[in-house]
């Protein structure tokens, strides 16, 4: 078994599928949605950093993706709530404690505010769910380890009628495939399925703020991916490729403004009441940085024509 890169190549996380194509035709009010959401985009550019380059070791070093502007995005037909799509669930996968019970807790209402959408929680499923050829101990380090392609099938016949997708929530150490380290999550961009692990992200009981930082960031992140946003170049976001805690904590948290207009468009949202409440939760639950920047932006977005 080939351990890549000498056991030292570890995903943040992989998107599958999604390739672009072309969109519908724009009804004269959409283009004017369109609009509004480029001006609104337009006058965030002065908050955000644009993406720094890359260095040795990092995502973009490693896998230089191309990137994705709005208008490719706008072609590339992605999910959208409608066709009675109209819900997230999170979907929790094995042992849980406390510390898992209050980030999945966090993770539902930052979902919720974040995508715009109810976001419900389903009955946990057991690690017997899954069979038993899913499983493995690491080849080098021998810790217990759950195959995540595994998870994202079991995901897919239980995803319910209502689903605009299912995030699964484990505190299993997951790896995508043989020669790969581990993955922090996974999500399939055309089945709506995604699965992230909290096993890498410190230990809940002894470091509770940074954990719950970095589940938010990685569920952010991998459900942006079910709704077709692929990994950000342009500046610095959540939605950036990363392969190493290091990485992630480096990056924000929240998206930039080329990534955002993507969400506004996707799921119809108004942004300064997005806003408003993404900085009352972030402000409540101790997130500085993340309540810094949201308010922020809901500030220049109330600041425009005055
Ligand atoms: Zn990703
Ligand atoms: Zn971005």
């Amino acid at each position: 078994m080939r351990i890549a890169r000498a056991g030292v190549l570890a995903l943040a996380c992989l998107g599958i599928g999604g390739s672009p194509a072309e969109g519908p035709a724009r009804s004269p009010q959409e283009a004017k949605t369109l609009v509004a959401i480029r001006e609104a985009g337009r006058a965030l550019v002065p908050l955000h950093e644009r993406k720094r380059p890359a260095r040795a070791g990092d995502w973009l070093a490693r896998f230089p993706e191309a990137g994705q502007t709005f208008d490719e995005y706008l072609g590339s037909s992605p999910n959208r709530p409608g066709q009675g799509w109209t819900t997230l669930y999170v979907q929790p996968l094995g042992p849980s404690d406390e510390g898992q019970r209050r980030l999945l807790e966090a993770t539902v209402d930052l979902l919720g505010r974040f995508y715009g959408l109810p976001v419900k929680t389903l009955e946990p499923i057991g690690l017997e769910a899954l069979p038993p050829e899913a499983g493995r101990l690491h080849p080098t380090y021998g810790n217990p380890q759950i195959h995540s392609l595994a998870v994202l099938d079991l995901l897919k016949p239980r995803r319910p009628a209502d689903a605009l997708a299912v995030l699964c929530l484990t505190a299993s150490d997951l790896y995508p495939q043989d020669d790969w380290n581990f993955v922090f999550g996974q999500a399939s961009l055309g089945e709506r399925v995604g699965v992230w692990s909290t096993s890498r992200l410190g230990d809940p009981s002894k470091e509770f703020a940074t954990c719950l930082r970095r589940t938010l960031a990685v569920a952010l992140h991998e459900t942006g991916h079910m709704f077709g946003i692929v990994h950000c170049t342009a500046y610095e976001c959540g939605m950036n490729g990363s392969n190493s805690l290091a990485v992630s904590d480096r990056a924000p948290m929240p998206f930039c403004p080329e990534c955002e207009m993507k969400v506004w468009w996707n799921v119809g949202l108004d942004p300064v009441a997005r806003y408003r409440s993404l900085a009352d939760f972030a402000e409540a639950r101790g997130l500085a940085a993340e309540g810094r920047a949201w308010r922020a932006s809901l500030e220049a977005l109330e600041a425009r024509g005055r």
